[in-house]
């Protein structure tokens, strides 16, 4: 967890999956949601922290959400449902994971004597959750990268209006997928790493996974899948969030497949159709959160759908870096055995919005909405209950929302002047020497002070 990235360019996996029995996994039926994250959590912590302890923390964590439930299920359709994961302090479901890694920095930095200095690049959510994990936390100074000009005004606002002095927003004039590079760059610079005690908090870093593997496990509890089985659909972009869907399967929840949901930057749903991965230009579309080319979480699980060598997945990515990765066949149709590929563009994806509010009254944002079309689209059985992800509030992309149904979602309450506060970022140029020289100063000014 502190170490984020493997000093090797290499990300961690568990050496081994635990497995939750049905009878363990039918015993999480109505519980709390804190409840069924610890137990969940649990076996991947280890002696690191003492049980009270631990289950103490997870308690903290998710009494900030605003649902009694925290990740509540709602029937769009015969036996297809919503996972709402939009009830945490930023309204996208990278809460559900952050807050909780936020509250393991914090208590592990503390009890070590430890100071670390987080830097992360978002497309547009992550940002805002981590700074909401963060703030003000004293152990810690965090430097979010985005893409400048493509996030949505809501998710810019909730990382630069915050005025604790140890957040740092910065706008890259570049791409998300740009910003994940200078991200990988400072991380394989071992000097700027340990000047700086650099950590992360991208998906990248294991805990994140970790922290987004319980809500499979709550649905499934809740829907009464322990011996029959489930199937999720995941809009996804860093293919983080289906990799905790892949994670929760390896554990024992009996899902018979993963939806990929993706909008028009389709080259994962492409590599499930034609078996490979091609670099290409990034599209800017009504679900940003999703304009990413380069999954940095693929690469976890082509180590298990390459048997775990190493090396062979060393070489695959070294290939794609170089403009295509090819799966070979056993290993596409293993891929096709769990993941099915879905692809909505924008116009389909409004059309969507729209026809979710006629039906059925639901508003959706266009992430969600793809996951819901993806749900739709790829039942394969009406009795396998279908759960589309629902990862980010209505009122987060307003525009698009209004565009679809004529409705403008308000915020909630807590963030209702968030268009009327004072915002504070700099803006610097794709450039790693530039980005560290700003970390460096920054850093430097707070010690003066
Ligand atoms: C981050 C995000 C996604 C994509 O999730 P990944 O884990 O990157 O695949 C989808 N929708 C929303 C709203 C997001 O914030």
């Amino acid at each position: 967890m502190l170490t984020g990235l493997a000093r090797d360019g290499g990300l961690y996996v568990p050496e081994s999956w635990p497995r939750f029995s049905a009878d363990e996994i039918a015993a999480l039926a109505g519980l709390d949601y804190a409840e069924v994250a610890y137990r969940v959590t649990r076996p991947f912590i280890g002696a690191a922290l003492d049980a009270g302890t631990y289950r103490a923390m997870v308690e903290q964590t998710y009494r900030v959400f605003t649902h009694g439930a925290v990740a509540p299920l709602v029937e769009l359709a015969p036996n297809h449902w919503l996972m709402e994961l939009f009830h945490g302090p930023t309204l996208a479901f990278k809460d559900y994971a952050m807050q909780l890694l936020g509250n393991l920095f914090n208590h592990i930095l503390g009890a070590r004597g430890r100071r670390v200095t987080i830097i992360g690049a978002t497309s547009g959510d992550t940002g805002s959750a981590a700074i909401e994990a963060c703030r003000g936390r004293e152990a810690i100074d965090i430097f979010i990268l985005f893409p400048h000009g493509r996030v949505s005004d809501v998710q810019r606002r909730q990382m630069t209006t915050v005025d604790d002095s140890n957040v740092h927003a910065i706008a890259i004039d570049g791409t998300f997928d740009d910003c994940q590079a200078l991200l990988k760059d400072m991380f394989n610079d071992p000097n700027f790493r340990d000047e700086v005690a650099m950590s992360g908090v991208n998906s990248i870093n294991w805990a994140r996974i970790l922290g987004q593997i319980v809500y499979y496990f709550v649905a499934a509890a809740a829907l009464g899948c322990w011996e029959r089985k489930i199937a999720f659909a995941v809009p996804t972009g860093n293919f983080g969030n289906i990799y905790a869907g892949y994670a929760a399967r390896e554990m024992g929840l009996p899902i018979s497949h993963l939806v990929l949901a993706t909008n028009a930057n389709d080259i994962l749903s492409n590599l499930l159709a034609t078996g490979t991965m091609t670099q290409g230009p990034v599209h800017a579309s009504l679900s940003p959160s999703m304009d990413i080319l380069v999954a940095s979480n693929f690469e976890r699980y082509l180590f298990d759908l390459l048997d775990r060598d190493g090396a062979a997945v060393a070489q695959q990515m070294t290939a794609f870096q170089d403009g295509e990765l090819a799966l070979s066949q056993d290993a596409l149709g293993a891929a096709r055995d769990v993941f099915a590929g879905f692809r909505m563009d924008d116009a389909g994806t409004l059309e969507e919005i729209g026809r979710r509010y006629e039906a059925s009254g639901q508003l959706l944002d266009p992430h969600s909405a793809i996951g819901v079309a993806a749900g739709a689209a790829k039942r394969f059985e009406a009795s396998v209950p279908m759960v589309s992800l629902a990862t980010a509030h209505p009122a987060k992309f307003p525009d698009a929302v209004e565009q679809a149904t004529g409705i403008r979602p308000p915020l909630p309450a807590h963030m209702a002047d968030l268009m009327e506060r004072t915002e504070r970022f700099d803006v610097l140029a794709n450039d790693l020497a530039a980005v560290q020289g700003f970390v460096r100063d920054r850093l430097a000014e707070k010690e003066v002070a």
